[in-house]
């Protein structure tokens, strides 16, 4: 028997559809399971008891499941309860039988289908393009002239990094990709790789062997990392790995840029060099055995606005065989040869979600203001430069946040000042006159980058990240005050401080930045003006914000951070995700009194956290004196109708 609780994020809550559906998805279960609800319970499987229970969207919910197929049900379940679209596409499990009304579309055919990591949102459906590359097939031998393999291994790499290169020229190739290629290349070149293939070539092993067997035990070192994102470099070190050998051994691999427009790739797993081959504006829909919500290919899905699941448990043969695939990213469910009634009921929630980005879009260039005249700025949340055409194309009124750690993250040197200059300076541009708000290295012990040494903490998250790392490694952060200078120039560059504890951190970040500043007038290099603000995401920010709004010029409230540390429940811990809710009082009054502290001094504030997303949540937020709502991109026009209908 497991037991779990859940709060319920269905819109407006388990009413009329979303019970039935819900009741629809229990009953394919074998297992008994009961939901509590303000403390009542009922057997899930009766819509009638189900609907009296009355459970509202943000209830607490608690699922008891006892059954051979247990495990299963409550993870079907709890991501039902947990999609605030759940309700408005049937939904069935793996090998349900038809029900006498389902019209047959392939008799003989039996349905599959199955679950996996909801990596990128939107529902789609399509035929299959299998992309089931040839499974290599080295034979290993034992090589007499070892100087002659070591340089057959050096001529594949450079053939492979020649073909990725040219990759790079394509003219639809987004700066995404390149970044991607770019590091796939220095994989290829990694003398760590290189030196211990040359030693076993040296061993008299062939080159394709000892590729294959290095490339297997780096993959793998990859693979043991406790860090999500280092342990998606995984997937790239294969990749490198596999192209090689298939160069050493004259193989041709199956390719994606045979694809057709529509289609959806159904593969055990896509590497992002796979991906970036493709003509993405023809992929429907991406369904792969493997594959992590941090991986390159999900980061990639969700850029395009591809739908995907990822690690879905289904057959490799029932996928293999697939004629069409339907998909919902947003639950991260997966049909194999769905039914007619399951491809009418995918085909209207695409319906549904095209109508609902089409009503939406007339949200697109409207500056939203609530009725009594308050103007609310509708900001785009971005990591990179490549998400600037989707953040625009959303109606973005500037950045509220761009997190600066991408750009240190996911690569082996720190970025020059230059580099980051050049960064900061584009992001201006693209937005200009709207502002953009950068915000200073926020990276922390549990996600380090190269350049940096951190030790071991025992809470990463209370430990030495954001603001007090960079204080301390100036010789980091520096270049980064420098650049943001040198960006400013375009003027509509503000600058966010993270993790800001105490007054004197703000005093130690000014007097850096006076000194870049004297440095880069020295040299002649021009430098522009900004707001600086600090981000309210610890308690400690909340009780001293009128003495820190006499120091900045603006607030933003860093909900992700504030929820955990005010309700002290880490916000990546599953077992404590009852606390972590920013609707909770205790998180509003902080939140209410940085706002109230604002107003006081006369300094705007903005909210950039996930929260400031929430329908629920707006009208909190504005009637506080809120003027700034930061967000991804694919949120921004709801959260201009929410504002205009307030
Ligand atoms: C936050 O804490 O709400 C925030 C926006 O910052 P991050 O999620 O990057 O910690
Ligand atoms: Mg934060």
């Amino acid at each position: 028997m497991i037991e779990r609780s859940f709060l319920v994020r269905v819109h407006d809550g388990l009413h009329a559809r979303p019970a039935t559906q819900f009741v629809k998805l229990a009953k394919s279960f074998s297992s008994d399971i009961q939901i509590t609800c303000n403390a009542q319970t009922a057997s899930a499987k009766s819509a009638v008891k189900l609907m009296l229970l009355g459970i509202k969207e943000n209830d607490e919910a608690t699922l008891r499941v006892e059954g051979e197929d247990e495990t299963e049900a409550l993870s079907a379940l709890a991501t039902f309860l947990q999609t605030p679209t759940a309700g408005d596409v049937a939904l069935k499990k793996s090998d349900e039988p038809a029900s006498p009304s389902d019209p047959a579309p392939q008799a003989g055919r039996a349905k599959r289908a199955g679950w996996g990591i909801a990596a990128s949102e939107g529902t789609a459906i399509g035929p299959v393009f299998a992309f089931f590359p040839p499974v290599l097939k080295i034979e290993p031998h034992r090589v007499e002239d070892t100087d002659a393999e070591v340089a057959r291994f050096a001529e594949a790499v450079d053939s492979v990094t020649s073909a990725f290169a040219r990759n790079k020229e394509r003219p639809e190739i987004s700066a995404d990709a390149v970044g991607i290629i770019d590091a796939l290349i220095d994989l290829a070149h990694d003398t760590d790789f290189s030196d211990e293939v040359g030693a076993a070539i040296r061993t008299r092993q062939d080159a394709a062997s000892a590729a294959m067997a290095v490339g297997t035990r780096l993959t793998e070192s990859f693979e043991a990392m406790e860090d999500p994102y280092i342990r998606a470099r995984a997937e790239d070190m294969r990749s490198v790995t596999r192209q090689i050998v298939l160069a050493l051994l004259g193989q041709r691999d199956v390719s994606l840029d045979e694809l057709s427009c529509g289609s959806i790739i159904v593969a055990d797993e896509v590497t992002a060099w796979d991906l970036a081959k493709a003509r993405l504006s023809d992929v429907a829909g991406i369904v792969c055995r493997k594959g992590a919500a941090t991986s390159h290919v999900a980061i990639m899905a969700r850029a395009y606005g591809i739908p995907a699941v990822l690690g879905a448990a289904v057959d490799e043969e029932h996928l293999k065989s697939a004629q069409i695939i339907g998909l919902d990213g947003t639950t991260g469910q997966v049909f194999v040869d769905p039914d007619t009634e399951t491809r009418m009921s995918l085909t209207q929630a695409i319906e549904r979600e095209t109508a609902d980005r089409k009503a939406l879009e007339a949200y697109r260039t409207i500056e939203p203001v609530t009725s009594d005249g308050r103007k609310v700025e509708v900001a785009a949340n971005l990591g990179t430069l490549a998400e600037i055409p989707a953040a625009l194309e959303a109606g973005a009124m500037g950045v509220g946040l761009f997190r600066t750690e991408f750009l240190f993250m996911e690569r082996k040197t720190l970025p020059t000042e230059d580099e980051q200059a050049e960064t900061y300076r584009k992001l201006a541009e693209a937005f200009a006159p709207y502002p953009v708000v950068i915000r200073t290295l926020d990276i922390g012990g549990d996600k380090p980058i190269a350049g940096v040494d951190f030790e071991h903490e025992d809470n990463p998250f209370l430990g030495w990240r954001g603001v007090r790392m960079c204080l301390e490694r100036t010789d980091v952060f520096k270049p980064q005050l420098r650049a943001l200078l040198r960006a400013s120039v375009v003027g509509n560059v503000k600058v966010l401080l993270p993790m800001i504890a105490d007054g004197s951190e703000v005093e130690a970040v000014r007097d850096l930045f006076a000194q870049c500043q004297d440095e880069l007038e020295r040299e002649g290099i021009p430098c522009g003006t900004f707001e600086l603000g600090v981000m309210i995401e610890t308690p400690a920010a909340v009780f001293l914000a009128g003495d820190l709004a006499q120091k900045v010029d603006f607030f933003s409230v860093g909900t992700n951070d504030l929820t955990q540390y005010v309700m002290a429940a880490d916000r990546l811990n599953p077992k404590v995700a009852n606390l972590n809710r920013t609707e909770h009082p205790a998180v509003l009054a902080a939140i209410a009194a940085a706002c109230k502290a604002a107003r006081e001094a006369g300094i705007w504030i903005g909210v950039c956290g996930e929260a400031a997303a929430r329908p629920d949540l707006i009208s909190f937020f504005v009637e506080n004196g809120v003027t700034e709502l930061s967000m991804s991109s694919a949120a921004i026009p709801r959260a201009k109708r929410c504002v205009t209908e307030l």
